[in-house]
């Protein structure tokens, strides 16, 4: 059931915005209540239906979990709560993602969410100390800002959370095996040349960031780069409007650095409401970004002093080029297919209703699935899951009205259907918008 549409801006300049769609009711308030949506499964045509419930002597788990990340962390130690056997393989820890470094936590904790939001903090400090004049402060002199000091408190907090992380599954029972994961058979997982059996396999790898094959793919960086990078840029290329995309560019420019996007769309943030979008590119084009709608990037170059982002908007030097161009799932030489795992054309590991894949005993949650790539749908999905297994009560995760937040500087949330999907299911709807301006953004110069 749809719920609702709303768009809301928080500290937008000069004015906020917020809108909705009439005839929509708004049960749903926000992601804690995304956590609650699990309902009872209906069958699909074509996926299989057996649930493997727990326990069995046969096996040396109930359950063999590959990535510890938001989605395997949560199913993990729910399902050993319930008095499950549980493993978890995670590979060694890392700021950056590869084949072989990971890190307990995941992605949101070591190099998504978490990291991102403390640079996000960190970059609108710049805004803070020119707003504080409106209200009485006097800057003697213009504070410095130190990037490495910023990346090093960062990574302390990293591995604060990455401890915590692993107490929460010792605590829970759950028992961590360090290494690369892949499957051997249905009910088989080996780890680094170890194996073991489980009644119940979970694959929980996530995804990794995707560079689409130009020349000079090899000199970009990506997110997981941006967010530990030695050096701040002075200039940086930014390709790609997503949400992660958009909020790289926010926290750079805040920073002082000069900076590019690319897009190939005409407005950023792609799959938005439409009037989100345009305010959005209006207010980031106001911060100082310079936006290069319907550019496709055809490839990169070192010069004497950089890189040069060569596009079908014409060539533009930076100190680094960044693509913020997706993610896709992490299914590289798992072996799913030998255990009868089928792949979406996407990449991603299809699955039923209930997480189950195309093996009977095999599951996925999380952004390996491609459904709704968030924290916490990734943890709902988990939780969902530990009912079907342990509860044995099949249980659909409802990606029904997930709330969503862009840490835009200015930010940018929305939950249910944008106008345009509204007026696609409902035809005739009203529509509501409301601006003001932000009562700190009144004193602020
Ligand atoms: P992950 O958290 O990616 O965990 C997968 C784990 O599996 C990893 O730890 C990996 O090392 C491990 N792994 C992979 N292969 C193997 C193997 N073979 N053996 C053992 N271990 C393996 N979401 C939000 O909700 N809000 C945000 O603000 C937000 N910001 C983001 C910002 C950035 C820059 C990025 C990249 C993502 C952001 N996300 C955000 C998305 C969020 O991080 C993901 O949706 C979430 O982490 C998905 O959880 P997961 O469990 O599916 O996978």
């Amino acid at each position: 059931m749809v719920q609702g549409a709303l768009a809301s801006f928080a500290s937008l300049r000069p004015s906020m915005a917020i809108r909705g769609v009439r005839s929509l009711s708004s049960r749903f308030s926000g992601s804690q209540r995304s956590l609650q949506n699990v309902r009872k499964a209906s069958p699909r045509a074509g996926m299989p239906r057996t649930l493997t419930v727990a326990a069995s002597e046969e096996y040396d788990y109930d359950l063999f979990t590959i990535g510890a990340g938001s989605g395997g962390v949560r199913c993990s130690r729910m399902s050993a709560g319930k008095g499950a056997k549980v493993a978890v393989a995670e590979l060694p820890f890392s700021t950056q993602a590869s084949d072989t470094t990971g890190g307990v936590g995941g992605t949101c904790v070591i190099r998504g969410c978490v990291p991102k939001k403390l640079l996000v903090y960190g970059s609108h400090f710049a805004e803070d100390f020119e707003d504080s004049e409106g209200f009485g402060w006097k800057m003697n002199e213009k504070p410095d800002f130190d990037w490495t000091k910023l990346i090093a408190s960062k990574n302390k907090e990293l591995d604060r959370l990455t401890g915590i992380y692993k107490r929460l599954l010792d605590g829970s029972g759950v028992e961590l095996v360090e290494g690369r994961g892949t499957v051997v058979d249905a009910h088989t997982v080996e780890v680094d040349g170890k194996r073991f059996t489980a009644k119940n396999i979970l694959v929980a790898v996530g995804g990794r960031a995707f560079v689409p094959d130009i020349p000079g793919k090899e000199l970009v960086i990506t997110s997981d780069e941006a967010l530990d990078l030695p050096k701040m840029p002075k200039k940086i290329c930014i390709v790609g409007s997503g949400y992660i995309a958009l909020e790289f560019a926010c926290i750079f420019n805040a920073l002082g650095a000069e900076v590019h996007v690319y897009y190939r769309q005409p407005l950023p943030l792609r799959g938005f409401d439409e009037e989100v979008r345009g305010f959005l590119a209006e207010q980031l084009a106001l911060k100082g970004i310079v936006l290069h709608p319907g550019a496709t990037p055809t490839a990169v170059e070192k010069t004497d002093t950089g890189l040069k982002l060569i596009t079908s908007d014409g060539e533009q030097e930076a100190d680094e080029v960044m693509f913020g161009t997706g993610r896709k799932p992490n299914v590289k030489n798992l072996g799913l297919e030998e255990a009868g795992v089928e792949m979406a054309d996407s990449g991603a590991i299809k699955v039923n209703e209930i997480s189950q894949t195309t093996c009977p005993s095999i599951w996925a949650i999380g952004d390996v699935t491609d459904r709704i790539n968030l924290t916490p749908v990734a943890l709902m999905e988990g939780m969902a899951l530990t009912k079907t297994l342990f509860d044995g009560v099949p249980t659909e995760p409802d990606h029904t009205n997930v709330a969503c937040a862009v840490f835009t500087q200015p930010q940018v949330a929305t939950v249910g259907l944008t106008e345009e999907e509204a007026m696609t299911e409902f035809g005739d709807i009203d529509v509501y918008t409301s601006s003001f301006r932000p009562m700190k953004n009144t004193l602020s110069v």
